[in-house]
């Protein structure tokens, strides 16, 4: 989309950085722009204004309905507009709110931080584009934590597989375990759904086990089919708070019968960066039996290199809002770049993610970046279909999509 075609909507409490984004925006020829001092307001002008806007600046530290309470809001009435979010907050703050709103199924075109300058908000409003395939959010979910803990006991959580390919040779190097609930009545159901509950309630590792349970035994018996490749589990910040949590992914991986560097442990750049001493002490356990760790969704917190070298990590998976379209964005590939680069000097493997269509594959190619996984290449599936997937790939089909 044009940014001409862009009429902006400004959440700001502070009149004089309101009216400084007012004047940038203007400047760079937006279509029109309507003000809110807060989230309520931002909601109001939502309903009233004509054209409706079709995309957001929203300050997070607002009076009376802040940044998330309005973000929450736009989830729950379904209001697809895209958002950027602008923030004087911490960047590790940062990058959990973008996540929040992710999960909360808003299209969240990325971050700036405050000071705003006419360079990045140019960048991100040429993000905009038709709003995703809404796919599960949280809002749309009416499930309670009972429901879901029922559902846990009732083992109704599966790992669905999306395979990882190398970028050079086409083959396939892993796939990453992406929890779903087959539920009786609603069908495959996305993590959005649960997972934020059952974090937030202190109650995810029980999902995790199962999860990495039946991971690890899907990857055995991908072993002994003659595929050997790892698989990825996605770990939580909050579990790593527990110190017995390195015992007990050893006792199920082992129970397995899976060597754990198959096992490679997915956690999120902002749980690489914590400062918690339980959290480190379970990564250097993880690490130590030999289990590979991953950095995930690199790029949304601002970790530097002195604290990503404390924890001895094996790949890095550069998040998806920077790999999509980023073919068309320089400011993007400049992010992109910098990244396979680091991954390149720190020894570690590069993972773009959200590779979903060809231009993206061959950027990434270009750039040297390892691994690419992604709809193009595959969407999530059950156990089943990966393994046939498996069967039938052809490592050469996938070089000459490039
Ligand atoms: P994630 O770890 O960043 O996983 C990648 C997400 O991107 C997955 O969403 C995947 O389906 C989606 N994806 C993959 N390729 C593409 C693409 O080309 N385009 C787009 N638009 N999306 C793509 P999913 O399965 O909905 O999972 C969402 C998040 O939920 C995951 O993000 C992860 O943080 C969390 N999650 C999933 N399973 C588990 C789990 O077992 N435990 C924990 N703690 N978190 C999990
Ligand atoms: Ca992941
Ligand atoms: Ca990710």
């Amino acid at each position: 989309m044009n940014i001409a075609d862009l009429h902006v909507l400004v959440i700001e409490d502070d009149d004089f950085q309101r009216k400084i984004m007012v004047r940038m925006l203007a400047s760079l020829g937006v279509a029109s722009i309507v003000e809110a001092s807060n989230g309520k307001q931002a909601l109001d002008e939502i309903h009233r204004a004509t054209p409706r806007p079709n995309i957001a600046l929203c300050d997070l530290d607002m009076p009376e309905m802040d940044g998330m309470e309005f973000l929450r809001h736009l989830g729950e009435e379904k209001l697809t507009i895209p958002v950027i979010l602008t923030s004087a907050l911490d960047s590790k703050l940062l990058s959990s709110i973008s996540r929040m709103t992710r999960l909360y199924g808003i299209h969240l075109l990325g971050t700036i931080e405050k000071p705003v300058n006419p360079v990045n908000l140019k960048s991100l409003l040429s993000k905009h584009g038709p709003a995703p395939v809404r796919q599960q959010s949280a809002a749309d979910s009416t499930f309670s934590l009972e429901d879901i803990l029922a559902a846990v006991d009732a083992d109704q959580f599966e790992p669905y597989f999306q395979p990882k390919v190398d970028l050079r040779t086409g083959s396939l190097v892993g796939a990453e375990a992406l929890a779903r609930w087959k539920h009786p009545h609603h069908g495959v159901t996305g993590p959005a759904a649960f997972i934020p509950l059952l974090e937030s309630s202190g109650n995810i590792d029980k999902l995790t086990f199962q999860i990495l349970d039946k991971a690890a035994m899907a990857c055995r018996r991908c072993h002994d089919h003659g595929h050997v490749m790892p698989v990825s589990v996605n770990l939580s910040l909050v579990s790593l708070d527990d110190t017995s949590l390195a015992d007990h992914v050893m006792q199920i991986v082992r129970r397995s019968g899976l060597d754990p560097r198959y096992l490679i442990l997915e956690i999120t750049e902002s749980a690489a960066m914590t400062d918690v001493a339980p959290a480190l002490e379970n990564l250097a356990r993880l690490c130590m039996h030999g289990f590979p760790l991953s950095i995930d969704d690199y790029g949304t917190g601002s970790s530097n290199l002195q604290q990503l070298a404390r924890i001895a990590f094996s790949e890095l998976k550069i998040d998806q809002s920077f790999v999509q379209d980023f073919s068309e964005n320089s400011s993007l590939r400049v992010i992109v770049e910098s990244s396979i680069d680091m991954a390149r000097k720190l020894n570690v493997k590069s993972v773009g993610e959200g590779v979903e269509t060809r231009q993206d594959w061959d950027m990434l190619r270009r750039l040297g970046c390892d691994i690419a996984q992604g709809y193009f290449i595959a969407r999530p599936m059950d156990l089943d279909t990966f393994t046939a997937f498996v069967k039938g790939y052809q490592p050469g089909l996938m070089v000459a999509k490039s």
